[in-house]
């Protein structure tokens, strides 16, 4: 066996049972990572000491043999940003079909509905809440 294949059995034998890394790790292993840099070119020391925190966090996270509670922090970052992602997916899709839809929220429920741009004025029904009001487009 080779030294390389000793030193990778080795780490494999290291990483059982621990978390290893997942989606938050890499937020903060690259936020980490930005911070530093920042801080090396004249960013100031906060920016070091608040990349360095980072990384250490990340080390912790990987290594940490609580899987639960590595996959709970995981799953509540998935859930806070995935709904920024969602909401950002929606506004570029707005954004590009802005000429050929008129987008516009229900009064009632304020759900964001649309319509075909020159079709004139037409009753609304809600998807959501079933609210009747009038729009035109
Ligand atoms: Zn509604």
């Amino acid at each position: 066996m080779t030294f390389l294949q000793k030193m990778k059995e080795g780490f494999i034998r290291f990483m059982q049972g621990r978390h290893g890394n997942d989606n938050l790790g890499m937020v903060t292993l690259f936020a980490g990572l930005i911070l530093s840099l920042v801080g090396a070119f004249g960013g100031g020391i906060v920016f070091t000491i608040l990349g360095l925190a980072l990384y250490i966090i990340t080390i912790f996270r990987m290594f940490s043999r609580n899987h639960e509670a590595r996959l709970k922090e995981n799953q509540k970052y998935i859930e806070l940003t995935s709904n920024v992602s969602t909401k950002t997916r929606q506004f570029v899709k707005r954004m590009k079909n802005r000429k050929d839809y008129k987008y516009f929220k229900c009064p009632n429920c304020k759900v964001l509905l649309r319509l075909k741009r020159g079709c004139g004025e037409k009753d609304i029904t809600c998807v959501r809440c079933g609210h009747q009001f009038k729009e035109k487009a």
